[in-house]
């Protein structure tokens, strides 16, 4: 059938069904699979015929898992990694050589900006920062060796947006390769393809997953770069796990459905902390304070889960407020069904500098929310009492 709706594609896109007619894909937990002779092993191992060899290269689950995700970002390809960790470097090491140069917003995952900064330079890759929202900086930065454009958007933990149309064209015009992160929003939020990346990265272990059980990742895009990656994985090995991919494929049946209550929760929360009088400042993408409002409104559908704010009384009231909440949890994650608060400059960037954490815009009350799928009064309740506890 044709143009079915994201919702029956994530949940419809099956596996075919085995001899035992299971109605859910089962668990193909094999580290390798049999063949008929050695001239069908001879024909696999030459690429002159299709089917499963070893798990390193490909498994039912994983094919599952990014045949519904290249559907879901409306590309052609895609192939999984271990972690989102995985999926950044593979795309990296995949598509880049010595002499290429990177540009890159600076408000990108952290342990993407030390791929950039501590590895890359060990096999001649060089890279330029900018800031994600700043167009002209984009422009300005290539040069005649760079390769290759990366972004987050919205960025962490501050949410501004890049403008993924302006990034398409320009990327189109230099003949560079766009590649986004689209951990925050995912594609039933935001579809980067269709402004004209080339490449969509996923650490599948944020609201992929959606409950904080696995680790997971995918790279999305043209055949012609997915075949690069998926070359560079099997020779070095950062597939992801069978089980883990199984986990991931029912995981996206309900993507749309919890995206939604996230999406809400947040739009709640965002207007809570708006009329607060212990709140500075409130960032949500779909907020009309927002600065990038009408951006947000163009390519993003819904404001996402992720929620940020400015508390008033500074770092130790970030902490003391951190230390008041009873429902959400304090730990080192995001995109989860339980609701996650994090205070940056007293946790993530506390080995900045003042001015550094203001560099990377983490004012010293900031603190992100996490918006999980509890209800939303419970939630509102919580911060409320710990925003009288820590005053
Ligand atoms: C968590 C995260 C990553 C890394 O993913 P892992 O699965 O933890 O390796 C990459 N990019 C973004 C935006 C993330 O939030």
């Amino acid at each position: 059938m044709e143009n079915l709706h994201f919702e029956t594609l994530a949940i419809r896109n099956q596996t075919a069904q085995t001899l035992q007619k299971e109605h859910s894909s089962p668990l193909y937990l094999t580290s390798s699979f049999t063949f008929d002779s050695a001239e069908e092993g001879a024909a696999l191992f030459n690429g002159d015929a299709e089917g499963n060899l070893y798990s390193r290269f490909s498994n039912p689950n994983c094919d599952e898992f990014t045949n519904k995700l290249k559907v879901l970002e409306n590309t052609e390809a895609g192939i999984a990694t271990a972690t989102g960790m995985a999926a950044v470097f593979v795309t990296f090491a995949s598509l880049l050589k010595a002499g290429d140069h990177v540009v890159a917003s600076s408000a990108i995952f952290g342990n993407s900006l030390n791929i950039l900064k501590a590895i890359l330079p060990n096999y001649g890759i060089e890279h330029t920062l900018v800031e994600v929202d700043d167009n002209n900086s984009w422009k300005q930065a290539i040069k005649p060796t760079t390769k290759l454009l990366f972004v987050e958007t919205p960025s962490n933990p501050t949410l501004k947006l890049a403008d993924l149309t302006f990034l398409g064209e320009l990327s189109k015009a230099n003949q560079l390769i766009l590649v986004v992160d689209n951990c925050f929003a995912t594609p039933y939020l935001q579809q980067p393809s269709n402004f004209g990346a080339d490449i969509i990265v996923h650490s599948a272990t944020k609201y992929i997953d959606g409950q904080g059980r696995v680790l997971g990742g995918a790279i999305l895009g043209k055949q012609e770069y997915i075949d690069k990656c998926y070359e560079f994985i099997r020779r070095t090995g950062p597939s992801l796990s069978p089980f883990n991919a199984w986990v991931l494929s029912k995981s996206l049946e309900t993507l749309a459905l919890r995206m939604d209550r996230h999406c809400e929760n947040a739009v709640q929360l965002y207007q809570f902390l708006e009329t607060s009088e212990e709140v500075e400042k409130v960032i949500y993408p779909h907020s009309p304070n927002h600065p990038q409002y009408q951006l947000a409104l163009k390519q993003m559908k819904k404001g996402g889960g992720l929620v940020g704010c400015e508390l008033k009384g500074g770092k130790e009231r970030g902490a003391r407020f951190l230390n008041a909440l009873k429902i959400h949890s304090l730990t080192a994650n995001l995109g989860d069904s339980r609701s996650i608060v994090t205070h940056p400059a007293s946790t993530t960037h506390s080995k900045l500098t003042e001015e550094e954490q203001l560099a990377v815009g983490i004012t010293a009350g900031f603190i992100r929310f996490s918006v999980g799928l509890e209800h939303i009064d419970d939630l509102i309740n919580d911060i409320k009492q710990a925003l009288v506890v820590s005053k």
